[in-house]
């Protein structure tokens, strides 16, 4: 767990609609479907803090909520929704870009990245924003439980040769078998702590 109590505090249309809550922020980006839902919700230890669905592209607004009055948590919207329309999805980018640039140096950004797939052209594109913009994050290759160790191995190796963090910022995890979770919450709130 990282954390006691969550409250939420709202749905923001943007970071122009922030709550004025001087705390750091812990922030959640990925592809519609990474399972960042039950990711927040593992970390969290309930199964309802974010909606889970099988229906991608749901969340378009950035929801917030104040932990422990230690830190906001910002679940931002998944992107990458195929079925919506291209200027929808521009308009989602936006609001995320903003949101991680204004925030840059009071934010830890977890960015979620499926470990079954080969990396996908809507996760380099956010990749070369953080790099290009000097914005620090963490990966979380999701739904390990998902595929045989070897091939595990594998696509994490491929991953890693993309996306390039210290091994101390590349996290491996299942929010079905709770695997690498401890460690990313051990991280995580080292983290917010400092
Ligand atoms: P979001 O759209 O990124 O919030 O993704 P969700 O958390 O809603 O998950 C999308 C789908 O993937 C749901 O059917 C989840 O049950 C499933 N899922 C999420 N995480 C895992 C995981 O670690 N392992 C497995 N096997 N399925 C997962």
């Amino acid at each position: 767990m990282i954390g006691k109590k969550f409250t939420f505090i709202k749905s923001a249309t943007g970071i122009r609609d922030f709550p004025p809550i001087e705390l750091p922020h812990l922030a959640f980006a990925g592809r519609s479907n990474v399972g960042k839902s039950s990711l927040i919700n593992k970390l969290a230890n309930t199964k309802k803090l974010a909606k889970v669905s099988q229906t991608p592209g749901k969340t378009r607004l950035l929801n917030i909520f104040n932990v422990d009055d230690r830190f906001l948590l910002v679940d931002l919207p998944g992107y990458g929704y195929a079925k919506v329309s291209k200027e929808m999805q521009k308009q989602w980018r936006k609001m995320i870009e903003d949101y991680l640039i204004t925030t840059k140096d009071i934010m830890i950004l977890v960015f979620l990245i499926d470990s079954r797939h080969e990396p996908q052209k809507k996760d380099r594109e956010l990749y070369e924003f953080l790099v290009y913009n000097d914005i620090e994050f963490i990966i979380a290759a999701t739904k390990t439980d998902k595929l045989s160790k070897n091939q595990l191995n594998k696509n994490l190796a491929v991953l890693r040769k993309e996306f390039k963090v210290p091994d101390y910022r590349f996290y491996p995890v299942s929010s079905k078998t709770g695997e690498g979770i401890k460690e990313l919450e051990d991280y995580l709130k080292l983290t917010i702590d400092n």
